[in-house]
């Protein structure tokens, strides 16, 4: 026999149910977004950001800005993710990895809905970077 793994390709059922947390994860993080980009209008900040134009205190507005705006890169990075499968989802390629195409096994997409590649792949990827450094 071939021991193909029986590569798991995901039911209907299945589909749909990964779709569904993928679409609670898009709204959660928008409204995080939303929700730290209001802060940016809080009046509080608005009149903080105006009282330090007379007081040189630069600094301490760009470290507030900065981690700030951290956070909503970080969410805005996982949000790119989870739309991105949104969309392999609807074009049909969910569920398949981007470098072999072979299918993602379901107990991968139940753990890492946003995920893009199956195990081999995913593992031989993170060893090339390992190898090259975050400089290379
Ligand atoms: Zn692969």
């Amino acid at each position: 026999m071939n021991p193909s793994d029986a590569a798991p390709v995901l039911t209907p059922v299945q589909r749909s149910e990964l779709d569904a947390r993928l679409r609670e994860r898009q709204a959660e993080l928008r409204a995080d977004v939303a929700a730290k980009l209001r802060t940016q209008d809080d009046p509080r900040l608005v009149g903080l950001r105006n009282r330090m134009e007379d007081t040189d205190d630069w600094a301490t507005a760009d470290a507030m800005a900065a981690q700030d705006i951290a956070q909503v890169s970080h969410d805005l990075a996982e949000l790119t993710q989870v739309e991105q499968a949104l969309a392999r989802m609807a074009d049909g390629s969910y569920g398949a990895c981007v470098d072999c195409g072979r299918p993602i096994p379901q107990a991968r997409l139940y753990a890492y809905p946003t995920a893009t590649r199956c195990v081999a792949c995913q593992e031989r990827r993170e060893a090339t970077e390992r190898r090259s450094g975050p400089s290379g």
